[in-house]
């Protein structure tokens, strides 16, 4: 027997709609490409989405084709989320720090018709035009006095094109099980594969991120986004934020240190996301601006995923903004949120040294998401903590296979997604990722976790970055070998450092050489591109060997 109740399908375009029915005038501030400090508000947002969704028709845009975006954090970007895949359209957004031949292969790929992009990224679009052969419009996101000098077929002006719609759209209805947009993977290893988000898992997953158990979004915040929107859709903010009606900030390409606090500063931000290396930069700005003081900012809650987050990091939120740090560890394929840290009630009153343990474990798991471990023969692990073996999920915003079948069935017998990352989950349901599969050092037939050793090293003051990766070893198969981009203006010694990693690490962990480099080699999701670090140091010898 169904129930009898509404069938009414999950669309993204409800989001824009509730935004500006309930919260007209809640502002949307972005610092564009261009400079200049732009406002507008949920009901401007809405009137622009229906824009583009008209322009769209116009275009010859149809249900289910793919629009491509080459765009940072602006309302123009988030008028192209609601207007694209409201629309009915899928929203593709590309990642402008990929390789120009990952550009190009993925554009290709996914067949985009129209391509949105910056002017920052206008010579690149200039490069790759000639190879686009899908594209049949290129649309600057500008003004007509910004309008890039470029040669490339059928380049149009996003704000005269937007201007000359009518803000009269019915967003259509549609089975909420639609694409509604595409995310590529940074292919790591590989080509690039395409994420096809639904209507339905997009608002399954909006509706979870509001729980005061996850990053409780409210009315009552302001959001800047660091995390760009070309990255899982930025989390899922910016359907988070209309769904309440949010304040939100968007940076643009400015994210740098300084740009990031004055933003905060002067927006009154209460919670901001982003990957660990932003928030190194901001570290870095105040470190140089030792009269600033961030509590002054009123910034309550940073939310960070991507990568893992450093006790150092940690501690600095917390000291310094007097702010409460929400982990979050998650993939593009899985929404990208898989769990979410936050202390529960028994925590209270627990001894700092403890908490702070559990703090750095990446999160527990969210309703709607089905976590396991497992060993080599696929055997489910306890969940003590301490035994770790590969992580699965499953659950109504986690991927059940690549755009147009790349890598085949991805899926176990049990409908999981292999993750390619190794954890552990606690009786509490904490789970702590010990390291992606393919980083974990083999010594001996036991695990070193990389992702331990690097955050050792991070607690050393003098250390800016670190990366640890496994070298070839005659006795031991693989051994750790230590790369520390030093704090400028520091001298640690590779004696110290190791002092410092023997008081925090195992003594088997410890690795067997530390070497200072310059510069440590990034995804363009800014993660430790340890692929290269390994292939450049295949062939070196330790000092063990
Ligand atoms: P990519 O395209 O580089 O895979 P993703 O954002 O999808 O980009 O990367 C997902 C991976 O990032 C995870 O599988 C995990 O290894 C790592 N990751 C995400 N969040 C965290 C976290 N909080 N701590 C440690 N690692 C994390």
């Amino acid at each position: 027997m169904h129930g009898l109740m509404q069938d009414r399908p999950l669309l993204i375009s409800s989001l824009i709609e509730h935004a500006a029915t309930f919260h007209p005038h809640t502002e949307i501030v972005s610092r564009l490409p261009e400079g200049t400090v732009h406002r507008t508000d949920w009901l401007g947002v809405c009137m622009r989405s229906r824009q583009v969704a008209n322009a769209l028709k116009g275009l010859g845009i149809q249900q289910g084709d793919r629009v491509g975006t080459l765009a940072w954090n602006s309302y123009r970007h988030l008028a192209l989320y609601y207007g694209v895949s409201g629309s009915g359209a899928v929203l593709h957004t590309v990642n402008p720090r990929l390789f120009p031949e990952q550009i190009d292969y993925i554009i290709n790929h996914a067949e985009d018709r129209v391509l949105f992009f910056d002017i920052t990224f206008a010579p690149l679009v200039e490069q790759l035009a000639p190879q686009l052969k899908s594209v049949q419009a290129f649309i600057a996101m500008t003004d007509r006095a910004h309008m890039p000098a470029i040669n490339v077929p059928n380049l149009l002006c996003f704000d005269e094109l937007m201007d000359a719609q009518s803000t009269d759209y019915t967003w259509p209805e549609f089975d909420e099980k639609s694409a509604s947009s595409l995310c590529y993977t940074s292919g790591t290893t590989g080509n690039p594969k395409g994420v096809l988000y639904s209507h339905r898992s997009t608002l399954l997953h909006t509706l979870m991120e509001l729980a005061p158990d996850t990053f409780g979004i409210s009315s009552a915040e302001t959001l800047m986004l660091i995390v760009p929107m070309f990255h899982a859709n930025a989390w899922g903010a910016p359907y988070a934020a209309a769904m309440v009606g949010a304040k939100l900030v968007l940076p643009g390409p400015h994210l740098d240190g300084e740009s990031v606090y004055n933003l905060m500063h002067d927006e009154k931000v209460t919670f901001s996301q982003g990957v660990p290396t932003v928030w190194m930069m901001l570290f870095q700005h105040l470190d140089k601006n030792p009269q600033l003081d961030p509590r002054t900012l009123g910034v309550k809650r940073i939310g960070i995923g991507g990568a893992a987050v450093s006790r150092a990091v940690l501690e600095r939120f917390e000291s310094q903004f007097g702010a409460e740090v929400v982990q979050g560890w998650g993939m593009t394929e899985t929404s990208p949120i898989g769990v979410i840290s936050k202390l529960l009630p028994k925590h209270a009153g627990v001894d700092p040294e403890e908490l702070v343990k559990v703090k750095l474990k990446q999160g527990r798991g969210v309703w709607g998401v089905d976590l396991k471990i497992v060993d080599a023969d696929g055997r489910a692990l306890p969940w003590d903590g301490v035994a770790f073996g590969s992580l699965y999920v499953r659950g109504p915003w986690i991927a059940s296979g690549y755009y147009r079948g790349e890598g085949g069935s991805v899926l176990d017998e049990d409908g999981f997604f292999p993750t390619g990352d190794v954890a552990t989950i606690d009786p509490d349901g904490y789970l702590q990722l010990v390291d992606r599969a393919k980083d974990v050092i083999k010594s001996g037939g036991e695990w070193i976790s990389s992702i331990d050793v690097e955050n050792a090293a991070a607690s050393h003051p003098d250390v800016a970055e670190s990366a640890v990766i496994g070298v070839s070893h005659p006795k031991w198969q693989e051994r750790p070998l230590l790369l520390v981009v030093r704090r400028p203006g520091t001298s640690v010694s590779p004696q110290a450092l190791m002092e410092h990693l023997g008081a925090r690490i195992a003594k088997w962990w410890l690795p067997d050489e530390v070497l200072f480099v310059d510069a440590l080699p990034h995804t363009a999701t800014g993660k430790l591109l340890k692929t290269k670090l390994r292939e450049q140091y295949r062939d070196h010898q330790l000092p063990t060997a």
